[in-house]
């Protein structure tokens, strides 16, 4: 069955990659800030990634159930950092929701934090309110963009925290699973630890397509701060020696082997100015002074955040002291 046109949503872009398969790329200003995939198995549809709200998750299923005219059978979860999977809960029971078992024992831990955080909604108030008034005063481009995208972020999850209900995998998976469809076969495998303790993968081999999760943060900043730099690096790697030409990452835009080299180069050069910065015995805030080359200084536009907590970690990782931590 091929895909039809279906509705355009505001929180993502449908990419085709081939017959049956679509990259969802997020949108500024939408309620997504990660990517997510639809996958046509022939006779079932796989899906990978829920977003980071119910409603990007909401447009999510309508749009897979629109483009192949039946209900999801399956969703993967890449790993358990929640911009990807809080948009499960607007999938049904009729969808098996499938982690691996440390990433399904995190989002139940981080559920717990999050739900818990949802009580306050003065202090989310108070962030907000913030926020909003950082931005009337910010003058560096690269905050403003940050600040607007936070906004935009807090005001879709603050619409919906009263009645969330997060989704938890129903199945868990050690190792990897193959699904046999009867037109492609679609494997869901665990690299293990690197971006975070558990990074799955969903790999169409036929169709030289993966969807990389957070391994891959392509045209923008990896998210370094729970990561093991060695093991990130080496899941990289997999997809250089692969035979996957087009990879789907969990944040920027679709892209290929020269994509994960230029992510590479980044998390090399950050090494460099950071470590030359524990050389000479400066302190955090001097590293996070660290101007970044082009195009890394361009990555920056609106993650600044992220930036200084890549910083943080590399300073800590390569020996630096952070006062009042061990
Ligand atoms: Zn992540």
């Amino acid at each position: 069955m091929s895909q039809k046109q279906v509705r355009e949503s505001k929180h993502f872009d449908l990419i085709p990659l081939c017959d049956g398969v679509v990259a969802c790329i997020h949108k500024a200003g939408g309620a997504a800030s990660s990517n997510a995939g639809i996958i046509d198995l022939g006779d079932r549809t796989l899906v990978v990634d829920a977003f980071n709200t119910v409603a990007a998750g909401r447009d999510l299923r309508a749009t897979a159930e629109a483009l192949f005219d039946r209900p999801v059978s399956a969703l993967a979860l890449t790993h358990w950092h929640d911009d990807h999977w809080i948009g499960a809960s607007a999938f049904g029971a009729e969808t098996l929701f499938l982690a691996s078992e440390p990433t399904r024992a995190a989002c139940l831990e981080a559920a717990a934090e999050l739900v818990k955080s949802y009580e306050d909604r003065a202090a989310w108030d108070a962030e907000l309110a913030k926020m909003e008034a950082q931005l009337e005063t910010e003058t560096d481009e690269r905050k403003q963009i940050g600040l607007s995208n936070g906004i935009s972020r807090t005001r879709y999850a603050m619409a919906e925290m009263a009645n969330l209900k997060p989704r938890f995998a129903d199945a868990a998976l050690s190792g990897a699973i193959t699904f046999h469809g009867a037109k492609r076969t679609a494997e869901v495998r665990s690299l293990g630890r690197g971006h975070c303790a558990d990074d799955v993968v969903v790999l169409l081999s036929q169709d030289g397509i993966a969807f990389v999760g957070d391994i891959g943060f392509f045209d923008t900043q990896p998210f370094m701060a729970y990561c093991d730099l060695d093991l990130y690096r080496k899941e990289l790697r997999f997809f250089l020696d692969s035979d996957f030409r087009t990879l789907v990452p969990g944040h920027g835009v679709v892209g290929g082997k020269p994509e994960v080299e230029q992510e590479l180069a980044y998390f090399d050069v950050l090494e460099d100015l950071v470590g030359q910065v524990v050389k000479k015995g400066g302190s955090l805030e001097d590293a996070s002074q660290i101007v970044l080359p082009p195009p890394f200084d361009r990555w920056l536009f609106g993650g600044m955040n992220r930036f200084a907590m890549n910083v943080r970690y590399l300073y800590k990782h390569l020996g630096g002291e952070i006062p009042g931590e061990s």
